[in-house]
């Protein structure tokens, strides 16, 4: 499996699953969640709303990962993860590596062999860049999977430096 990072605007990307940085309801929101359902179109909305209604009646819990179409994208799917809200009292890196985890378990499932991702939690949620890169390369590396294409996208340059060094 290889590991690359690249800096720009993850909807751009071809490769079979683009992860979303979503939030439980899986109805939409700001950052990467607002540009991917933009530019992917309804079609994702619309599953995210199937999902609702059948399995995810409370919402996607913080640290799962599901599937839907990905519409326009140049992408097969749309893997949609919930990332923890960072907190200054509790540590809930458990709950970001499982992000990574779960969406690679889910690539699996699908047979995908290229993931983009972009920083889960680096935004909104306000997890530091540097730790929020520390996780998701670690959590990547030892995550055995069948994907062979791990890119990291990274749309600012501050979250860009970080993957840098995490990756060493
Ligand atoms: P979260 O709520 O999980 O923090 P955000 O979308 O607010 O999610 O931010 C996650 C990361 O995605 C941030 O580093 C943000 O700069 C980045 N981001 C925002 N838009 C894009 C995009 N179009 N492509 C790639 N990354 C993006």
């Amino acid at each position: 499996m290889g590991i690359s990072i690249l800096k720009g605007d993850i909807t751009l990307q071809h490769a079979d699953a683009i992860v979303n940085a979503a939030n439980s309801s899986l109805l939409g929101g700001g950052g990467v969640d607002g540009a991917i359902h933009r530019a992917g179109g309804p079609a994702i909305l619309e599953a995210c709303r199937d999902l609702r209604a059948s399995r995810y009646g409370r919402g996607l819990p913080t640290g799962q990962a599901v599937a839907t179409t990905a519409g326009r994208l140049h992408a097969r799917w749309v893997i949609h993860t919930v990332g923890p809200v960072h907190s200054p009292d509790e540590d809930r890196s458990a709950l970001l590596a499982s992000c990574y985890r779960e969406s690679l378990r889910v690539a699996d499932e699908l047979g995908a062999a290229s993931i983009a991702f972009p920083a889960v939690s680096a935004g909104v949620y306000r997890w530091p860049a540097a730790s929020a890169a520390q996780i998701a390369v670690a959590t990547v590396r030892e995550t055995p999977t069948e994907v062979d294409d791990v890119r990291f996208v990274l749309f600012n340059d501050e979250v860009y430096a970080a993957f840098e060094r995490a990756l060493g």
